[in-house]
């Protein structure tokens, strides 16, 4: 082995990546070669600083609560991750575009914070509390990851069509312009560990969002509840369920339902 090769190979010898033939052809010439000798020597300790260094970095507690705020909903993360408990994904086609709402980035940066949010998802409570909970953790992240739309049309005979083959139900797309919340777009989310459609509208500049499956879980009724600052109506027409969230008033909230009851029952 002649000098240039020696080099080329003494990083290797260092860290002991050498076949035992390549190893033994490198310590013949070391024997030989004091300038190899010295190039060994400072790698060998350069080596061993690396090896004795402490190179962990603890995570600043201010990171680990940005990574935490940017974490999708916890119940659906844990459910895209690991299939969703009732429903197999079979039943559900879901694009790779529609899944975009979390960016990639933050998924991988936040399984460290999995193990531990799972266990706030097993301590989170049943029911409509849990519902409401995932709707308006929903309708934030909607507008934080600018994903309140993955088809933006004001037209529903565009919107509906873009339902087709994403899930398993056709959902009632209702335009309300005339009554002032115009429909501009719709999107596919998961909650309670189903698809669902979520219908955009807005009211002046406050986006309203519709979410719908197939059910008759809240009565034809709708009830309203405020949770953190948002006013949210649940009800269920014609075998579908209507959960309805947005920043705008309670008022503003009942004149849409009303519309939107109005044209479910013509
Ligand atoms: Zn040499």
């Amino acid at each position: 082995m002649d000098h240039e090769q020696a080099c080329e190979l003494l990083p290797g010898y260092v860290d002991e990546e050498l076949s035992l033939s390549e190893a033994r052809e490198v310590e013949r010439h070391l024997a030989d070669c004091p300038a190899c000798q010295d190039v060994y020597e400072q790698q060998r300790q350069a080596s061993r600083q690396i090896h004795e260094a402490d190179l962990r970095v603890e995570t600043p507690p201010e990171l680990v609560k940005r990574i935490h705020a940017a974490l999708p909903l916890r119940r659906s993360l844990w459910q895209r991750l690991f299939g969703a408990p009732e429903r197999a994904a079979g039943t559900v086609k879901v694009g790779g575009a529609s899944l975009g709402w979390a960016p990639l980035g933050a998924m991988a940066v936040s399984f460290a914070a999995l193990a531990w949010s799972a266990g706030l998802y097993l301590s989170t409570p049943p029911g409509d509390t849990h519902l409401t909970e995932e709707i308006v953790d929903s309708h934030v992240r909607s507008l934080q990851f600018n994903h309140l739309y993955d088809v933006i049309s004001t037209d529903r005979h565009t919107v509906k069509p873009w339902f087709d083959g994403k899930i398993d139900f056709a959902p009632p797309v209702i335009d309300l312009a005339p009554e002032g919340y115009p429909l501009v777009g719709g999107r596919l989310d998961y909650l309670n560990g189903r698809a669902v459609a979520v219908m955009i509208y807005r009211y002046k500049l406050h986006p309203i969002n519709l979410y719908v499956w197939p059910g008759n879980d809240s009565g034809a009724t709708p009830k309203l509840e405020v949770r953190n600052g948002y006013h949210l109506a649940h009800w269920s027409a014609a075998g579908m369920n209507y959960w309805a969230i947005t920043d705008a008033g309670e008022g503003e909230l009942d004149g849409f339902i009303n519309g939107l009851r109005a044209h479910q029952a013509s």
